[in-house]
This record gives C-alpha cells, sequence and structure tokens, in this order.
C-alpha cells in the first residue's frame, strides 16, 4: 500500500511537473504581435480644425425615428462645400435619398479594388432630462481649453470631418492615389430608418462594386483599456454582435377571481420563465474575435497576466468567471440576456389569461438568432411560455469575423502603430451596431475602428451630457485618415 501511495505521489508530482513545463513554454513562446514600424514625424496641422469641427457641430443633424431636421442637413451640406473645395471641385459627388453623401476619388489603376471610408452625419438629441448638466450648448461647438465641445463631436462629426480634413489636406499636396477612395456618409445611423447607409449599400451593390476594405466607427484607442495592459490600446473591431428581442407570453386556462387563485398563474409562470434565463447565463466563450484580442494583447501584459493569457488551456475557467463578473467585459464572451419589457394583468382582483415580457439578446458570433431561441425554450422548458420573436421587430445575426490576415487588417494596424506609437495593436469584437453591417457582402473586410484616443472615463460622453473632443485628439484623428490613404494607396 506504501509503496502504491508513494507511486501515486511521484505521478502527481510527475503531472505537476509537466503542466508547469507546459505553462513555461507557452508563456516563453508567447510572443508579441505588434509590427515594428518606423516612427513617423507628426505633421503639422494647423488649430483652425477645431474651429471648423466646432462649425459642423453648430448644424443640429439629429436623426429621430422616421424624421431629420432637413435644414440642418443642408446647412451641413453647403457648410462641406464651401469649407472643402478641393473635394467638392475634384471628387465625383452624389447624393443619395437627399441627404446622404458619396465621394469617389477616381485612382491611378483602375485594376485595384478600391476601399471605403465610412462616416454618419447625424446625431443622437440631447436629453432634455440631463440638459441643465452640459458645460456649453450641445449645439454650440464652443471650442475651449483644448477641447472641442458638442453633440457627435466623438459620434461621429470627429470622424467624417477628421476624413475631410485629411482628403482635402492630399489634395492640396497634389496627391494621387493608386486605388479608388469612396467616402461614404450616411444619414440615418442613430435610427436605422435604412434611408441613408442602408441606401447607399445598395447602389454600390447595383453597380457591382466590391472594397478592398471598409473602415467604420467602432472601438476606440482606449488609454486604460485593461488591467495589466501598460499601454493604451488600440482595438480594431473584426466582428459585430448580432440582436434578437423574444417575446414570452405566459398562458394560463384558468383565469378568473382573485379569491380563489389557481396554484399557478399567467404572472407567476412568465417570471419563473425570467429568472430560469437570468439563472441560466448563455455559455462563456473566448474564440473567434476575444481570443484574438488576447492573443494580441496578452503577450504585451505584465508577467502575471501573460502567463494567464498564455496558458488559458489551464487558465480558462478562471479567465471566463473573471471577464464574466464585469458587465463591460462579460458582453464579450457571451450572448447576453436584458429583460426590458413585462406586461401583464390590468385589475387588481382579476387574474390576467397572459403575461408578456420582452427579453433583448446580444448574439456572439458563431450563434444565430434561432440558436439563441432555442436555447431560450430549453432553459424556460414549458410548453405554456410561448417564445417568439415580437411583429415589427427584426432580428439580426451577429457579422461575419473579418481576417486578421489581410491587406486591410494590415495598413489600419500599420497605420495606428505609426500615429499611436506608445500603444499596441488588437483585433477586438465590437457590442454596438454600426452602419458597416449594411456593407456586408461588398467586402470581406470590413472594420470598425475610432482613431480617437481616450479614457474609459470619458465614454458616458457618446449619446450622453458633456460629449467632447480634444484638440490633440482631434488632430491625431486627421494624421491617422492622412496616413491610412497614403498607406492604402502608395
Ligand atoms: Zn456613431
Amino acid at each position: 500500500m506504501r509503496r502504491f501511495l508513494r507511486r501515486l505521489f511521484r505521478l502527481a508530482l510527475l503531472a505537476l511537473a509537466v503542466m508547469l513545463g507546459i505553462a513555461i513554454i507557452k508563456t516563453i513562446t508567447f510572443t508579441s504581435r505588434q509590427i515594428p514600424v518606423e516612427p513617423l514625424e507628426k505633421r503639422p496641422v494647423e488649430d483652425a480644425v477645431g474651429e471648423r469641427l466646432g462649425r459642423a457641430v453648430r448644424y443640429p443633424t439629429v436623426s429621430l425615428p422616421g424624421s431629420i431636421d432637413t435644414a440642418a442637413f443642408i446647412g451641413l451640406d453647403t457648410f462641406l462645400e464651401q469649407q472643402f473645395p478641393l473635394i467638392d471641385s475634384l471628387l465625383e459627388k452624389r447624393t443619395v435619398n437627399g441627404f446622404s453623401r458619396v465621394y469617389k476619388w477616381p485612382g491611378r489603376n483602375p485594376k485595384l479594388a478600391p476601399i471605403l471610408l465610412l462616416a454618419h452625419q447625424d446625431v443622437v438629441p440631447v436629453d432634455e432630462a440631463n440638459k441643465e448638466e452640459w458645460a456649453f450648448p450641445p449645439f454650440g461647438g464652443k471650442v475651449d481649453d483644448g477641447y472641442i465641445w458638442g453633440r457627435g463631436t466623438m459620434d461621429m462629426k470627429g470622424m467624417l470631418m477628421g476624413i475631410m480634413e485629411a482628403v482635402e489636406e492630399l489634395l492640396k499636396e497634389g496627391y494621387s492615389p493608386n486605388r479608388a477612395v469612396y467616402l461614404a456618409f450616411g444619414h440615418d445611423e442613430e435610427t436605422q430608418d435604412g434611408y441613408g447607409a442602408k441606401a447607399i449599400a445598395r447602389a454600390f451593390r447595383e453597380e457591382g462594386l466590391q472594397f478592398e476594405y471598409v473602415i467604420d466607427e467602432g472601438m476606440m484607442v482606449l488609454e486604460d483599456a485593461l488591467s495589466g495592459l501598460p499601454h493604451p490600446m488600440a482595438m480594431i473591431g473584426v466582428a459585430e454582435k448580432g440582436i434578437v428581442t423574444l417575446e414570452l407570453i405566459a398562458r394560463v386556462e384558468e383565469v378568473g377571481h382573485s379569491s380563489r387563485p389557481p396554484k399557478e398563474t399567467a404572472i407567476g409562470l412568465l417570471s419563473r420563465a425570467i429568472v430560469r434565463l437570468e439563472e441560466h447565463p448563455f455559455p462563456a466563450k473566448i474564440d473567434g474575435a476575444t481570443a484574438s484580442l488576447f492573443n494580441y494583447a496578452g503577450p504585451e501584459m505584465d508577467f502575471f497576466y501573460r502567463v494567464l493569457f498564455a496558458n488559458l488551456w489551464l487558465t480558462g475557467g478562471l479567465v471566463k468567471h473573471q471577464l464574466g463578473s464585469d458587465p463591460s467585459t462579460n458582453t464579450v464572451i457571451r450572448t447576453t440576456t436584458a429583460p426590458t419589457i413585462i406586461q401583464g394583468g390590468f385589475k387588481d382582483n382579476v387574474l390576467p389569461s397572459e403575461a408578456r415580457a420582452q427579453v433583448n439578446f446580444r448574439i456572439l458570433p458563431g450563434e444565430t438568432a434561432g440558436t439563441v431561441a432555442d436555447y431560450v425554450r430549453t432553459v424556460i422548458d414549458d410548453p405554456r411560455v410561448t417564445v417568439a420573436v415580437p411583429a415589427g421587430s427584426t432580428p439580426e445575426d451577429p457579422s461575419p469575423v473579418s481576417g486578421t490576415n489581410t491587406f486591410g487588417f494590415e495598413v489600419i494596424q500599420r497605420t495606428a502603430r505609426e500615429v499611436f506609437p506608445d500603444a499596441i495593436v488588437a483585433p477586438a469584437l465590437f457590442v454596438g451596431f454600426t452602419d458597416s453591417r449594411h456593407y456586408l457582402g461588398l467586402s470581406d473586410n470590413i472594420y470598425r475602428f475610432s482613431p480617437m484616443r481616450i479614457r474609459r472615463a470619458d465614454l458616458p460622453r457618446i449619446h450622453g451630457p458633456n460629449e467632447r473632443l480634444g484638440l490633440d485628439t482631434y488632430k491625431d484623428m486627421i494624421r491617422f485618415y492622412l496616413r491610412l490613404i497614403e498607406n492604402s494607396c502608395k
């Protein structure tokens, strides 16, 4: 017996040594994926760009479902024509559905596939409830103490004007791209009414266009992206999550007076179904875009985290648990469950025959609206509760995952490294929604990246009060687009 125990102990020690050995090898071979670049001299950008962005903010191009402020869009259009005379005279311009704008800068070599830079002109309205919190009027476009203030500076007139400034500057320098450069600025991204980007994409499809890559707003250069990462991180969204809303309807046969309630009621059944869903979250996965993120960021992290991310085969459970405990990271590892509407009953002494709820799911790539509905039915496991997509709601499957070994990813990565030399670059999953979704099929290589360097604490300014953009941040955005076009169109 003692001999057996000794042998078992030796075996356990050996297994531990092997695991340790694998962990060490994995950590040593977990090497940087950052491409080396020559330091780029900062191109001079004049301060006047800040004032010009401020003036663009003064057109309140708010989009609301089914309605836009047409005068504001016409005003912005005229303003762009006046401010960027070379773009106006040298590029081919057309308008789609009255307010969306497409520019084409022809290339020297028509055999090369064009590139497409996207932005949206519309902005979200200002919430009356927190209007008082604004330090400056939201549509004042005030430039103060190194910041341009106002609705749309971050989302996303900064990008729109940044692209225009970059192209105008390149035209001034006599630059001629080898491949065509398209700019497409929709006017209803915030409402997804379907008249802007969706219509532009339809026109592109009819022309048979195929783009080398598409770049839209998306993830940013976050100074404090991950704990354990001592660098800012430029995240390039290679995919975006899908969305489906499911309506749960609990129905019961026995209704009537609340003085003789049956054991089970519609409200009780519905509540139980929702609690089951919350208690059984979708499985956590570190794959696809999120696995790539850790493959790119991991080697740049402090030692402890490097060991952790190099050895997900061993530490995966722990990492998933850790990421799952914070809503901002939980959303990148699983399909999320959010009950948003509940209805049932109409009188305090009458038992309703049915109760309804809507639950909003954000779908991880690899799953679909259909597989989400199947999972929900399995978890609820009650035929008295039906699960269906409610009328008027359209599910959107997650986007395909764009590659990282592509020309598009490579030039965006290179440009980000040149313009933000202290930052590392990583592919990532975007959990929001962008217009780029409409351009699926027009390119296999769709990237969601806003070259805007900010801190986490600045994120609530987007769609919230006190939206503002640092002048230096904005200048780097212009430098990014300038360099991106140069790197893409040599
Ligand atoms: Zn936006």
